[in-house]
């Protein structure tokens, strides 16, 4: 059987492949630390769970709005408004099964083939194949160390052509950890407006944020960036319920209409139960995610400290999400026993075959001078898992 073009240009994910390869070896009996995959290693909190199992009690079983039912909406809605400053009406909110298909619903209803969509590298892995398979044009713009890995008003404005469509933008930043501040979304912002480029604005991340920093989404900036961005979240990230699959979109009404009627041919509703224990976390006691967050922090301060003696090795203090993205491009031309290191994805073959360290190499996220490392492990884990690493590159001549 012949596979499709569309098909034939798709990548796996290399994020969900790195882990489970890990977790493969794990099962193996070998001692493998995972600092691979973005999943915070906490439990979904009880309050969730038993909002779940209600559900099921109560036969919240069956099939549900497309877009959502009326209470996760209404609660979206608050949570906007709330923490945001963004008043949206439920028509204009659409839950899908995690944020990953929030966005490709998106990138689906958005773009078309001639378009070229922005994408700031470093870039989360799947927006490159989400634009590909929406038959639009990445135009990866790299932008630098030095500015905290920000994209710029010049950059920007370098990369516009009559055919930009559409800009992805990711604040807290994976794999980067960088956060916008509101000035810097308001200069971009108005570049965006002038040539009415559609955004598309990942706040995933929005509440694994450290040092004081603020949040903020461009979408709330002036009423006419409003109308031009579609908002993406979920409860994965903030609310330890990676599996549970709910991410939503808020849109302007006709796009978040598109969404909804596209995924009322794909997959209809997200899962009913997730759907009401989705309720239960953006409603109930957010105390949950203050432990988890206070914990966040404690573990990358450590990890920061820790990294920054390894000689070689460059590391930003990131102000968000739960990865570390540290230059490691100062051991390439060097080898380690024979072998010859060359680029992050050697030193990450490396660093699992000889010291077992899973960790993602750059080139996933355009830039392979790079490494994340994911902290969303136990500190006893990072401090051994720091251990190898620190040992392994002591031994790259
Ligand atoms: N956006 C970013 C930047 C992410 O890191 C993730 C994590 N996989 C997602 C979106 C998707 O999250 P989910 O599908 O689990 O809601
Ligand atoms: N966002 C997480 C990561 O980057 C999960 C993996 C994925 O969905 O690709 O590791």
């Amino acid at each position: 059987m012949n596979l499709a073009q569309r098909a034939l240009g798709i990548s796996p994910s290399p994020t969900l492949s790195i882990d489970a390869k890990a977790k493969k070896m794990i099962a193996q009996g070998l001692d493998v630390i995972n600092f691979g995959v973005g999943e915070p290693d906490f439990d979904t909190p009880q309050h969730i769970k038993d909002a779940a199992m209600e559900a099921i009690q109560k036969g919240m079983t069956k099939y549900t709005a497309v877009a959502g039912t009326d209470q996760l909406k209404q609660a979206i809605v608050a949570k906007f408004k709330q923490d945001n400053g963004l008043d949206y009406q439920p028509g204009q909110i659409v839950v899908s099964c995690g944020a990953k298909h929030s966005l490709y619903n998106a990138f689906q209803v958005l773009c078309q083939p001639g378009d070229e969509v922005i994408l700031p590298a470093p870039y989360w892995v799947s927006y490159l194949e989400q634009i590909k398979l929406a038959g639009a044009q990445p135009v990866i713009v790299n932008t630098r160390q030095e500015n905290d890995f920000k994209l710029t008003v010049a950059e920007l404005e370098a990369a516009i052509t009559p055919r930009t469509r559409l800009i992805i933008l990711n604040s807290p930043s994976n794999p980067t950890g960088s956060v916008y501040t509101r000035q810097e979304l308001a200069a971009l912002g108005e570049v965006l407006v002038k040539h009415k480029i559609a955004i598309i604005s990942d706040e995933i991340y929005e509440k694994l944020i450290y040092d004081g920093l603020e949040h903020v989404s461009i979408a709330s900036l002036s009423p006419e960036l409003k109308e031009q961005t579609v908002v993406i979240n979920g409860v994965s990230k903030s609310y330890a319920m990676t599996g549970w699959r709910i991410g939503y979109a808020a849109a302007p009404a006709a796009v978040a209409k598109a969404m909804a009627d596209l995924q009322s041919h794909s997959t209809s509703n997200p899962t009913s139960i997730a759907q009401a224990a989705s309720v239960a976390a953006l409603t109930g006691t957010q105390q949950p995610l203050q432990d988890m967050l206070r914990e966040f922090n404690r573990r990358r301060d450590f990890m920061l400290e820790r990294i920054r003696q390894i000689p070689g090795v460059q590391c930003r203090q990131p102000g968000g999400a739960f990865y570390l993205f540290p230059d490691v491009s100062s051991y390439f031309g060097k080898s380690y026993r024979g072998r010859v290191v060359s680029s992050a994805s050697d030193l990450a073959d490396l660093l699992l075959e000889e010291a077992r360290v899973a960790l993602v190499p750059g080139i996933a996220f355009g830039d392979d001078r790079f490494i994340r490392l994911s902290y969303a492990t136990s500190m006893e884990k990072i401090a051994q898992g720091l251990e190898r690493i620190a040992a392994l590159l002591d031994g790259i001549k």
